[in-house]
């Protein structure tokens, strides 16, 4: 099975850029593991620029291997902007999952350039025996669907995922993100500030602790907060859990690095082929 594009793009106007080995410039749009993984196996490689862009929402972010650059690039148009004044030869998609507006802008910008974009993604979480999922399409359905499964919320959606349940005036809120949440928050709202990983006896002792009867959670993906699933499912607490934003139509995607690597390595690496 190819593991380009699953299709042509709809509205393609790009020239697909021919490769002959490794690109010289790669820019990496960052924010996760995975991204820091590529940035670090990429610089590693004499004669490959790399570029990791990151959008600038974490003040103390850790250090990156090859050249950092912060904040937004004004849109697609933008970005796109971006990859012919810098002569990026392919662009790798590593932000996380739910950063659709990135993606989305992406690859517009692959198709208004020809640049050659891969999109990384860490594969989905999946539920097995023993689970109580409530799969939900949005955060906002997510709030919509809490009250009626517990009152003692553990809530792990990220620092600016926190509105939608701020009208949510019964039940009690342990949150938990890397920097504090910005406000609207719910009235009741207990912050704990801590990054990944972390441990199944550590997210069992957390939930008992706190007397959690629901969690919620974007389905992110990854080991580094995998724990908290498994320390729901031996207590049998019911799990709302965030579905991902679908991916444009017709992106080439991986899921890991050494994947994405092997398809930077390629002699063609265009979107759409395959
Ligand atoms: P988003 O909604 O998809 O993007 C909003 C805007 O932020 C984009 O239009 C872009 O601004 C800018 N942006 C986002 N990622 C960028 C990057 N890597 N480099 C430069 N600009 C970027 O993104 P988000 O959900 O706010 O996530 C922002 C960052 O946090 C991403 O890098 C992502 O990997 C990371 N992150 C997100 C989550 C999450 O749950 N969403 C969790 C962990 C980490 P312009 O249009 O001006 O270019």
């Amino acid at each position: 099975m190819s593991i380009f594009g699953h299709g042509p793009v709809p509205d393609a106007v790009s020239r697909p850029r021919t490769l002959g080995a490794m690109p010289s410039h790669v820019l990496v749009l960052g924010g996760t593991t995975e991204a820091r993984e590529l940035a670090d196996a990429l610089a590693a490689r004499p004669g490959t620029r790399v570029t990791t862009s990151l959008a600038g929402r974490v003040r103390r972010p850790g250090p990156v291997a090859g050249e950092v650059r912060v904040g937004g690039f004004g849109g697609a148009e933008g970005l796109a902007a971006w990859l012919r004044e810098q002569r990026v030869d392919a662009v790798v998609d590593a932000t996380h999952p739910f950063a659709a507006a990135i993606t989305e802008n992406a690859a517009r910008a692959s198709t208004a350039t020809g640049v050659p974009l891969v999109v990384l993604r860490r594969p989905a979480w999946r539920p097995g025996p023993g689970d109580r999922w409530h799969p939900v399409p949005s955060t906002e359905a997510a709030a919509d669907l809490l009250p009626r499964l517990g009152h003692r919320v553990f809530l792990t959606t990220g620092r600016l995922g926190l509105a939608p349940f701020s009208h949510l005036t019964a039940p009690h809120f342990v949150v938990r993100s890397v920097e504090p949440p910005d406000p609207p928050t719910p009235p009741h709202t207990e912050v704990l500030l801590a990054r990944g990983p972390f441990t199944v006896p550590d997210e069992t002792e957390l939930l008992r602790h706190h007397r959690i009867d629901v969690l919620v959670t974007k389905n992110s993906g990854g080991t580094a907060t995998t724990a908290k699933l498994t320390a729901a499912r031996a207590l049998a607490l019911p799990v709302v859990i965030i579905d991902r934003p679908p991916l444009p139509p017709g992106v080439t995607r991986t899921e890991d690095v050494g994947t994405t690597l092997r398809i930077l390595d390629a002699p063609q690496v265009a979107r759409g082929t395959g």
